[in-house]
């Protein structure tokens, strides 16, 4: 049964390609809300899946529905993550080539439940024995973990991951998972210190309040109320716990020990996870121009829970050290500036807190022998961000999605080439909008955007955002896809500012307000905090802020820096993997189900370039099947087919389109799989079989 040509009519066509007109966006919308309003939620273009959160439970990932898509043929079943996930294990298994599932889309759209049935499939085709097993659970595991420390109630998502990551299945030579590995990407830390109004912090510190039970409180000088703490509350009321707040707290202890952290270590954990509730109440007066801190006994018991010189914590909240060629200056710090200083120390302190993290999961993830060792990487990872107001975070987002997309052209246009070429097929150039010109833009070095950022955020004297601007605006207004305020037409001046630029990105235009650009990219931390913190006795600390003193020595990268750097090795790992890919969709923006919002999801669909896809993907053969399928299906139409064809399939297949009045122009043989033009070829041939 070839599934993907059923029902046409009341759940719309499984794969878009099939749709008559595929330059038409709204047939397009159409036809996701056809199957959405049927809980059909996923949808292909050809190999690529695109989902549409349903926001309620469907029962569609049961162990009957893995059994479903064990070792069924792509085109046999429905659309579904476990068909992609099959395939692309199946090609990992039999065919040897490693794998990465890539999965975008705006916040609330489902990546991460995704990538969930991404590894919960993958758990239950593979064995279930000793160490597979043990290995098994640790991957599951790392997941409630990580999104404890990662994610965050937001606006749009109540389970928002707060950081991209990168988790790597490791699979033996018998197709059994053996180990893992996890990269994180650019967690959203100024969350630590304050969120939007309704907005949560990360999960971890509710937990901890919620579950830790009263002596545990009180060993951490805690009491389990949210409001007490400023940076739960910005000082105004606090968002609640959530009802599960308690069972996580519980299920991430357990998860820790699945993953090996000792009982001392989780200790150290949540010591550091209080200490950084504490240090948001530290509060700062100012008398001459120096900042006094109001509670010296809160320090004391931060400085006594890490087990760090106490006075030494003091004065690194009030002065800073600089040391010059000649000597070593030490200059008190204003109100202000000791503000900056606690709430710098807070996030560098969580953000490498959540760093060591990964590094320890991986760590108790390693497998035992990493010989002949093959890999399905899954990304789930922010997808393009638009806000009425776009930060340094926007531009680092979207930045990581030029060059997803980047990859992606490179990838499926090469694997369509690959594909004709193997076949035997006739080439057909595709047309197509090549981004590299804006990654050029961002990352080209000595004359990209970053490397003038970098450049006068590194600049002796006094750069700010403004200067920063005007750098900008001077140097890349020649280039198209950069409008400087200046450039800008009238009607654009209108609704820019004179503190913002704006780029042309593949997806569309965002415009870019430099407030904090210099303070974000340098992200600063004192030399007498990092001292304070290498105090500690505390062994997380210790090893996290002993790894960064030494790298001191040398010029210290930038936060934008870092994530090129970081985004390139990625790119480069995933460059040599076979691709699939995800592309999800919110219906609406209230997280509500049955709701399907036509603009809210044409939005999207812009911004995931899926027209640009399904165009890319039609402009060759909307349809292409191996001899053998089209023949098994198909065969009872002509009578030289009908019962069976003696003769090689692609024989058979040549007979029945000939008998079936097949043009020359509307299909073409290849070498295993015949090829058709247009859906509407297709859709005769399938209703004279229904007929039949
Ligand atoms: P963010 O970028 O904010 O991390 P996301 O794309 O990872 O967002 P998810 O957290 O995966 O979004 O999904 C948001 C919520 O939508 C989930 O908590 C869940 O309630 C619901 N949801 C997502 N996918 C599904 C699904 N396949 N079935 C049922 N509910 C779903
Ligand atoms: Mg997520």
């Amino acid at each position: 049964m070839e599934s993907h040509l059923e029902d046409r009519d009341r759940v719309g066509v499984a794969d878009a390609v099939l749709l008559e007109d595929f330059t038409n966006e709204n047939a397009f919308v159409n036809n996701l809300q056809k199957r959405f309003d049927e809980d059909v939620i996923y949808t292909y273009i050809g190999p690529v899946l695109v989902s549409v959160n349903p926001y309620k439970e469907l029962n569609i990932y049961t162990t009957a529905d893995v059994k479903a898509y064990e070792k069924k043929n792509f085109f046999e079943v429905p659309p579904h993550v476990y068909a992609i996930t099959d395939t692309a294990y199946r090609s990992l298994r039999e065919e040897n080539r490693e794998q990465c599932i890539l999965i975008s889309g705006e916040s609330g759209s489902g990546k991460t439940e995704a990538s969930k049935k991404v590894l919960q499939y993958i758990s239950e085709v593979t064995e279930r024995k000793g160490e597979i097993e043990k290995v098994k659970n640790k991957l599951l595991d790392s997941n409630p973990v990580l999104e404890a420390f990662g994610n965050a109630k937001t606006n749009k998502n109540d389970n928002s991951s707060r950081f991209g990551k990168f988790m790597d299945i490791q699979f033996n030579f018998e197709g059994n998972p053996v180990g893992g590995n996890i990269l994180n990407y650019l967690l959203e830390k100024s969350r630590v210190i304050s969120q939007a109004p309704g907005e949560r912090n990360f999960h971890i510190f509710y937990q901890l309040l919620k579950g830790a039970t009263q002596e545990t409180l009180s060993k951490l000088s805690l009491k389990r109320d949210l409001g007490a703490y400023y940076y739960l509350s910005n000082g105004e009321r606090s968002q609640d716990f959530n009802s599960n707040d308690l069972a996580n707290f519980n299920e991430i202890q357990r998860a820790l020990s699945t993953l090996e952290f000792s009982q001392e270590v989780q200790n150290d954990i949540f010591t550091i996870i209080s200490a950084i509730l504490h240090l948001g109440n530290v509060g700062f007066s100012e008398a001459e121009g120096k900042a006094v801190i109001l509670k010296p006994d809160l320090v004391e018991t931060i400085a006594k829970l890490l087990n760090c010189d106490s006075e030494k914590l003091q004065l690194s909240l009030v002065q800073r050290t600089i040391e010059t060629i000649r000597d070593v200056v030490t200059t008190p710090l204003d109100r202000e500036l000791a503000i900056y200083a606690r709430d710098a120390l807070a996030k560098a302190v969580y953000d490498r807190l959540f760093t060591w993290l990964v590094k320890r999961i991986n760590r108790s993830l390693q497998p035992s022998d990493t010989r002949r060792i093959s890999v399905m990487g899954i990304l789930d990872i922010y997808g393009f961000e638009i806000f009425q107001k776009n930060r340094f975070e926007q531009l680092c987002i979207n930045f990581c999605n030029e060059k997803l997309q980047q990859l992606f052209i490179e990838l499926t246009l090469r694997s369509e080439q690959d594909e004709y070429q193997k076949e035997g097929i006739q080439w057909e150039h595709v047309t197509y909008f090549d981004n590299k010109i804006i990654c050029d833009l961002i990352e080209e070095k000595h004359k990209g955007l970053i490397a003038f950022m970098d450049e006068e955020c590194l600049r002796p004297g006094d750069p700010n955002d403004l200067t920063l601007l005007a750098k900008l605006d001077k140097q890349l207004s020649y280039h198209n896809h950069y409008i400087s305020h200046k450039k800008a037409d009238v009607k654009l001046q209108k609704i820019m500012g004179r503190d913002e630029f704006r780029l042309i990105h593949y997806a569309g235009a965002v415009t870019y307000n430099v407030k904090s650009f210099i303070e974000k990219n340098n992200d600063l931390l004192y030399r007498d905090l990092r001292e304070a913190m290498c105090s500690s006795s505390n062994s997380i600390l210790q090893s996290i802020f002993t790894e960064s003193e030494q790298r001191s020595k040398k010029m210290p990268e930038t936060a934008i820096t870092q994530f090129k750097n970081s985004l390139n090795n990625l790119m480069v790992i995933l460059k040599d993997k076979e691709p699939s890919y995800i592309r999800c969709i919110k219906p609406n923006e209230f997280q509500k189900s049955g709701v399907f919002d036509v603009e809210i999801v044409k939005h999207q669909v812009t911004y995931l370039g899926l027209m640009e896809n399904l165009r890319v993907r039609r402009a060759g053969f909307a349809y292409r099947r191996t001899y053998e399928l089209f023949l098994r299906r198909y065969k009872s139409l002509c009578k030289d087919t009908w019962p069976n064809y003696r003769g090689s399939a692609k024989d058979g297949v040549q007979h029945l389109v000939c008998s079936l009045g097949y043009e020359a122009e509307e299909y073409q043989m290849g070498k295993t799989k015949i090829f058709i033009r247009h859906p509407q070829t297709l859709f005769r041939t399938e209703d004279a079989f229904q007929v039949k």
